[in-house]
């Protein structure tokens, strides 16, 4: 895990991170007391579980059992190898690594392919910007894209002709191998060699939560086809996890609480002009999860904005996407209360803004101005309202089997519904129209959602809030040695007091006994950066829920004497069991060392004796005490 960086350096940096702001990037963070509380961006929930300690350095979710520091952090929301986060924080926090090392393996590659990202789109900007770029400046001109706005989204061009960003590179020797995996060019079908993919197209720069290139979208000026071409997936880009425009928007979406989700490239610049710089790309018509949870770290209302044609079909299908597997851990927090009322439990936060006939979100801006597009942003409605609306506009509510059918369709829409409050709105609304008992149609949704997700991941108690399981370090490990290694992490005096004195087979957990060892590596480290010497996300996870819990010991050397006596007594155990074996064995066999074992039985047992508690509890199959040494030779026939 250390990979090369010394102990030393990495707490150097460690120590200079600020992880509120760090965090703070990515997590909408409040102050609670010493800590700071956000909504995990690891796994989907609805109150915040997951808390920043910065005096530590660390972080942990109380929900999915995430945690770590500074380092895993990164590692875990940008995808970073460890190398990777240690350049990147030590970078900033200003912090010199004594040699740059050559990258390598996969982390390596990641990096090469971000710098070459970041030459091509300098290429590409340049190219716009420059002499031949007029013919898409005129279009941006004729699109009413300010250049100030241009420029901010890095816009670029990628010039006519087949090999000119090819012969670009060449002159910066980037392998066209390289170049082939960032997706920038493709190999010649006929002959060997490549040429470029993007050629005569506006490019729009797809950037990550940090802010780096990993993809571009082309967009044709005139009636070429395709219209958009746009990058393949590559090792920087997998499509669905990110967001157009993301990097730029999230400022906004925080200072205002809501990010607006638009469909296209010119729609979601054409939104920052005018001023709604909350504003991202869905990129496709798809709106996964994935990107749900991005804009919820960011924002706690958002707003998807459909053109009036076809809204009603793609809010449906949007619902579909959102309640797929996101949805079933959400639906959990579905329960009803003793009285049959509802409990609250948040709300579900997608809204959709309908545009005017035949506008999209640019076309819209650009006729009516700001006004307009802030009064339909401002009259959006639960995406479930919505579609639970189109539903009972579909159905013949006159005829009863219409209204049977509506019946079916909205308790099928509930059950999708996470936050009880929402729900209960909704059940009325559907309620009323159908004519039905609401308390009845929500039991039914209810039933239907339990059906749902029994089915999809097996056989689970209803109605338990249960969360995803990302713990990765097992199941829980007991109190005792729970307490036992917050002792050890938290007080200096326990650790050179019982560290002597404990083995790591004493440690039942997997995961504690992995932090023992770590401690005992580093018995003098400050326990937070134990975190680099473990491997897994599921123990660096388990060590920050120690270290977060703020515990206090009272009656310490008390508490270090018992724990010394406790562990001490468990060795003689230990050994007079196999003393006692081996006596056995040796009785059978006719072994010469008959005499010694039993001698040196009588000697721990005597030892034994002085520590009083064994006295109290001996050890099963151990004779009784007062008689001693002679009782295994009474064993025998
Ligand atoms: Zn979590």
């Amino acid at each position: 895990m250390a990979a090369g960086f010394s102990p030393p350096l990495l707490e150097e940096i460690r120590s200079r991170v600020d992880m509120v702001e760090l965090v703070g990037q990515f997590v909408n963070l409040k102050r609670a007391g010493e800590n700071w509380k956000g909504l995990c961006p690891f796994h989907i929930e609805k109150t915040p579980s997951f808390t920043v300690h910065p005096k530590k350095g660390i972080f942990h979710c109380f929900g999915c059992g995430a945690g770590g520091d500074a380092f895993s952090f990164l590692m875990r929301q940008d995808r970073l190898a460890f190398p990777e986060a240690v350049r990147l924080l030590a970078q900033r926090a200003g912090v010199e690594l004594p040699s740059e090392r050559r990258p390598e393996a996969a982390d390596g590659k990641l990096e090469a392919l971000r710098q070459l990202m970041a030459r091509a789109t300098e290429f590409y900007t340049e190219a716009l910007w420059g002499a031949g770029g007029d013919k898409a400046r005129r279009y941006l001109e004729g699109r009413g894209v300010d250049p100030e706005v241009a420029r901010r989204f890095g816009l670029g061009w990628a010039p006519e002709g087949w090999d000119h960003l090819l012969t670009f590179m060449r002159g910066h020797s980037v392998a066209e191998e390289a170049l082939a995996q960032a997706g920038l060019v493709l190999p010649r079908q006929t002959g060997s060699g490549f040429y470029d993919r993007f050629r005569g197209r506006l490019l729009f720069p797809i950037r990550d939560g940090q802010g780096r290139v990993v993809a571009f979208g082309g967009r044709a000026l005139g009636p070429e086809e395709p219209k958009y071409l746009n990058s393949p997936e590559t090792p920087l880009y997998v499509k669905g996890q990110t967001l157009y425009a993301l990097d730029l928007a999230k400022g906004a979406m925080r200072e205002r609480n809501r990010a607006v989700v638009v469909e296209g490239y010119l729609d979601c610049l054409m939104a920052h002009q005018h001023g709604f710089t909350e504003t991202v790309a869905a990129l496709g018509t798809a709106f996964t999860p994935a990107q749900l949870a991005l804009l919820q770290r960011h924002a706690d209302e958002i707003v998807a904005v459909f053109d009036a044609d076809a809204a009603g079909q793609k809010a449906a299908a949007r619902l579909e996407e959102l309640t797929g597997e996101a949805a079933d851990i959400r639906s959990l927090g579905w329960s009803v209360a003793r009285t049959g009322g509802f409990v609250r439990a948040g709300h579900y936060p997608v809204k959709v803004a309908v545009l005017p006939e035949g506008h999209d979100p640019d076309s819209l801006l650009r006729a009516l101005g700001a006004e307009a597009f802030r009064s339909r942003l401002d009259a959006a409605r639960s995406i479930l309202s919505f579609v639970m609306a189109q539903a009972l506009a579909e159905e013949d509510l006159a005829s009863s089997r219409g209204r049977a059918t509506a019946h079916a369709r909205v308790a099928l829409i509930l059950s999708k519904v996470p936050g009880a409050e929402e729900a209960t709105a909704l059940a009325r609304q559907a309620a009323r129209e159908l004519g039905v008992d609401a308390t009845q149609l929500w039991i039914e949704a209810q039933q239907l959602g339990r059906a749902r997700l029994a089915q999809g991941r097996g056989e689970r108690a209803p109605g338990r809030a249960a969360l995803p399981t990302v713990s990765a370090a097992g199941p829980p490990p007991s109190l005792a040695e729970r307490d036992l290694l917050a002792l050890l992490l938290g007080v200096a005096e326990a650790r050179s007091a019982l560290l002597p004195g404990i083995e790591e087979e004493d440690i039942a957990h997997p995961g504690l006994r992995r932090l023992l060892e770590a401690l005992r590596g580093a018995p003098d480290s400050p326990a937070e950066a134990l975190m680099a010497m473990l491997e897994s996300d599921g123990e660096r996870g388990l060590l920050a829920s120690l270290l977060l819990e703020e515990r206090q010991w009272p009656d310490l050397q008390q508490q270090i004497s018992q724990l010394q006596r406790r562990y001490e007594i468990r060795r003689r155990k230990k050994r007079i069991r196999l003393v006692t074996q081996a006596i056995v064995e040796a009785q059978a066999t006719g072994d010469p060392s008959l005499p010694q074992l039993e001698t040196e039985l009588g000697r721990l047992q005597r030892e034994a004796q002085e520590v009083r508690e064994l006295s109290l509890a001996p050890a099963a199959g151990q004779p009784a005490p007062g008689r001693p040494a002679s009782a295994p030779g009474s064993m025998t026939p």
